[in-house]
């Protein structure tokens, strides 16, 4: 009599690398747009609710072929996660705090049902992978590697039902400043269609949060206003895909800074946790460069409203909004449209950014590049 063998875990020691027999011309600096070019090679491994997951494989970016019924395409079992790797001074790449993307998609996989694995495994995996491409990373302020780790169902069957099959990959895209204009942002509050709910999975990084977003993305556009700040009635959860903050002047000189809690309506990001760690730390473990040290921040994970932040701008106080996350960093918001009313107006920079949004998006790039050691923020 012997057991039933175990489904084997994901295990990064097993990795094979097979390169391309042909390596692409990397594109020059200025057509580096989000998302446009992949780099030369994937990391591969599937799971088989039998076998587990297969000895994973880094090998020559291409197409998968994948049963039309695959749980994926018919029931959205997909979900991903975003995060950079910088050429550091020392001529390494480097992660930015990657271990809190691996518990971000730890969460994602388990709201749907996917097969886990142990994501420090992966986080090997994509070391070895931004390792091999390395290549790929201009090395140039503002310029990084995208590393898009991904995560799909693949159970061939119409029966709605959680995939046991699963197909997980890492692609990865040269990428520069994300948005290449010198003005802010403006952002549209849209209350009429919504992106996340009490309850809901706004939470998560799941594919299935985007599609819907994208209509009420074009209708902004249309309307002039470069993302959607999205409400839940009158409460401010995120702007587009980033999370938002507003900052304030006190009376007494130092500055009010809200930001919307993490209650399941907005995506814990990587940035705005990083934003907060390091306004925290302003004036004692560290300073923000050009904010005084002895100008306090004050920062409040509360909710916020849209008539709030209307009333904070015609009282005067109202110094700045920014949006943050991976992509942009720290982009400030110059106006906010809000139906029917007259546009919010935010005191403009003739550098574009707000001086606190400006002197974050100097800290954390300075961080992520590796001009500056804080805490253990990047992983080499
Ligand atoms: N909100 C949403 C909806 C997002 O997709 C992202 C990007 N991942 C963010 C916020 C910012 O998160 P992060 O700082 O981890 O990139």
């Amino acid at each position: 009599v012997h057991a039933e063998p175990k489904p084997a875990p994901l295990d990064a020691s097993k990795v094979t690398v097979t390169l391309a027999e042909t390596l692409k011309e990397v594109p020059p600096p200025e057509d580096l747009v989000f998302g446009k070019h992949m780099s030369d090679h994937m990391m591969v491994s599937t799971y088989h609710p039998v076998t587990g997951w297969s000895d994973p494989e880094i090998k020559p970016y291409g197409p998968f072929m994948l049963d039309p019924v695959s749980s994926c395409f018919q029931y959205s079992t997909n979900l991903f996660e975003g995060m950079k790797a910088y050429i550091g001074v020392d001529g390494k790449p480097r992660l930015f705090r990657p271990e809190l993307n691996m518990k971000r998609m730890e969460r994602s996989l388990g709201r749907v049902a996917l097969p886990s694995f142990d994501t420090n495994e992966l986080l090997k995996l994509i070391q070895k992978l931004v390792h091999v491409e390395s290549r790929w990373i201009p090395n140039l302020n503002g310029y990084s590697l995208y590393v898009r780790p991904t995560l799909i169902g693949t159970r061939a069957s119409l029966g709605v039902a959680a995939s046991d099959h699963a197909l997980l990959y890492v692609v990865c895209s040269p990428t520069g400043p994300y948005f290449r204009t010198s003005r802010m942002l403006s952002l549209m509050a849209v209350s009429e269609h919504v992106r996340s709910w009490p309850g809901g999975t706004g939470g998560y990084k799941l594919s299935g949060n985007y599609a819907p977003t994208f209509m009420p993305q074009k209708e902004a556009a249309k309307k002039g206003y470069d993302q959607v700040l999205w409400l839940i009635g009158e409460t401010i959860t995120e702007a587009g895909a980033m999370n938002f903050f507003v900052v304030l002047q006190r009376e007494d000189g130092d500055l009010d800074v809200y930001t919307p809690p993490t209650d399941g309506t907005i995506l814990p990001g990587v940035t705005r946790d990083t934003v907060i760690a390091l306004m925290k730390a302003h004036g004692s473990k560290t300073n923000l460069p050009e904010i005084p040290s002895t100008q306090k921040i004050h920062i409040y994970e509360e909710s916020i409203t849209v008539s709030q932040v209307a009333q904070w701008a015609s009282e005067g106080r109202l110094l700045e909004a920014f949006t943050v996350g991976t992509a942009v960093v720290v982009a400030s918001v110059g106006r906010i449209g809000v139906e029917g009313k007259e546009d919010i107006q935010l005191p403009q920079h003739e550098s574009s950014m707000g001086p606190v949004a400006l002197s974050l998006f100097e800290k954390i790039t300075s961080i992520q590049e590796g001009r500056e050691q804080y805490e253990d923020w990047s992983l080499v």
